[in-house]
């Protein structure tokens, strides 16, 4: 069969945006070291990952550049997984500064306020070092290596060129030690903060690494688990609050995207569950933010809606259908139909509650199918299961969960039930017909509370279901 192309509109998009924001040349390299302030101004590059792994590229999506402050997040988040979050937490804050990357400055407690100033991170590579008793080279390259699921190196001229002209750091680092928010020695810290920032990449690693963070810690295409889900949540917490420096407020205001920068020209967002999007621009504003990067991001943005906080009125998912229908032709209403479906967390989880407990109320039994569940957080799981007990214990509780997702053991009073409709439950398995207790409600029923008989459209209606 011969293949056939056909438009992708998803790619048109991102690429017209990518072309859009080319002729955006504002700001200059950043000039501190000559192999940063020689690299050509006008390279320009996106990409976008998918949680599934699909990568859409543009522009130089081949030329490497180094990571920068952007290694930042990512070292906190090793850092979390070598030596647990309360230790990592005793010796850097999670507040936003307001202040510029290398302000020197320490909180009441003598710890640096966040891990995305350079006093945070440096205190987080020295954290690293007093693990390993020494230089943590390998262990951060390893890390940012499984990140962007390829080997990385680093850049050695910029490495040299960040510890020749890295005075401010050296005196950060100094500090630090002073009052013994690290106790190594620091200049060896100095030292690795200087080669960690000249680890190279390109946009489409910087794409994989955001889209890792994306799926919660797990690398969409190696399947390799690199953070814990908990991990992630505080890299990307402190990215919101404090990734863009001193213009964190304007840029979650206005991009509402979890993001990083760094002053070789890259950057990187995060959309939780959804995407990630990263581009490389070398010029910079006087935050030390790409100027063209920045631009992309705020007209991804507002374009094609990308804001963390845009109000949707939409759930993730929880009850696709409800119906409460007649089977047995008598124009009494006994069963309350709930279809599942989606991300089902805590705050989705109350309308399951509410036309449970209102079903049970009204004395009908239930019948609850979980085929399109595709997730159910923790605490929704615990109170589905718990719902779904009570509800077995007062009524005719029919439950199917192909996938397992709730307990079975564990849940005793509903009754698991191996077919989505529970019509073909009743006629294609004679010998697992509803026990006797749904029929003699039957015999006892009088029109009362909840057992009025259906109007005609709701008990006949389209749902063919009802008919046996
Ligand atoms: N190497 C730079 C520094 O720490 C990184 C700064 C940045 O990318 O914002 O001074």
């Amino acid at each position: 069969m011969n293949p056939i192309d056909i438009r992708s509109p998803f790619r048109e998009t991102l690429h017209r945006l990518t072309e859009d924001c080319r002729p955006v040349t504002d700001g200059e390299n950043a000039s501190y070291i000559p192999s940063l302030a020689d690299v050509d101004p006008d390279l320009w590059a996106t990409a976008v990952m998918s949680p599934e792994g699909d990568l859409y590229a543009f522009g130089d999506v081949d030329h490497e550049f180094t990571i920068q402050s952007i290694s930042k997040p990512l070292v906190y988040g090793l850092a979390i997984e070598e030596l647990g979050l309360d230790t990592v937490l005793e010796r850097v804050g999670v507040e936003p500064s307001g202040d510029a990357f290398n302000e020197i400055s320490l909180d009441a407690n003598g710890r640096p306020v966040n891990p995305m100033i350079n006093a945070g991170a440096l205190t987080v590579h020295g954290l690293l070092q007093e693990k390993v008793g020494g230089r943590a080279d390998d262990l951060i390259l390893d890390g940012l290596s499984r990140l962007a699921g390829r080997r990385l190196d680093s850049d050695r001229e910029v490495g040299e060129g960040e510890r020749d002209t890295g005075f401010r750091n050296r005196a950060i680092a100094n500090l630090l030690r002073s009052t013994e928010t690290i106790t190594c020695d620091p200049l060896q810290v100095f030292d690795g903060y200087s080669w960690q920032c000249s680890i190279k990449l390109n946009v489409c690693d910087l794409a994989t690494i955001g889209a890792t963070l994306t799926t919660g810690g797990v690398h969409p295409v190696t399947g390799d688990r690199v953070f814990r889900e908990e991990t992630v949540q505080w890299i990307l917490s402190v990215m919101s609050t404090s990734g863009m420096y001193d213009s964190a407020g304007n840029w979650m205001n206005y991009v509402g995207v979890p993001a990083k920068s760094g002053v070789s020209g890259g950057l990187f967002g995060v959309i939780p569950g959804e995407l990630s999007l990263a581009s490389f621009s070398p010029r910079l504003d006087e935050h030390g933010h790409s100027v063209r990067g920045n631009a992309f991001f705020h007209r991804a943005s507002s374009e094609l809606g990308l804001h963390m906080m845009r109000v949707t009125g939409r759930p993730h998912g929880a009850l696709r259908h409800r119906a409460v229908v007649d089977f047995d032709e008598d124009g009494i209403q006994d069963t309350t139909l709930l279809r599942l479906y989606g991300d089902i967390d805590f705050c989705s989880y109350e309308a399951i509650d509410r036309e449970v407990t209102r079903g049970a109320a009204s004395g009908t039994g239930l019948f609850v199918n979980l085929v399109e569940v595709r997730s159910l957080a923790p605490k929704a799981k615990e109170l589905l299961e718990e719902l779904l007990m009570a509800a077995g214990e007062k009524t005719t509780t029919y439950v199917h969960d192909p996938a397992n997702l709730l307990d079975h053991a564990a849940c005793s009073a509903p009754q698991w039930v191996d077919q989505a409709e529970i019509r073909e439950y009743r006629s294609d398995q004679p010998e697992r017909r509803p026990p006797r207790k749904l029929l003699r409600r039957r015999d006892a029923r009088k029109p009362g509370p909840g057992r009025k008989p259906a109007a005609k459209s709701t008990a006949k209606g389209s749902d063919s279901r009802r008919k046996r």
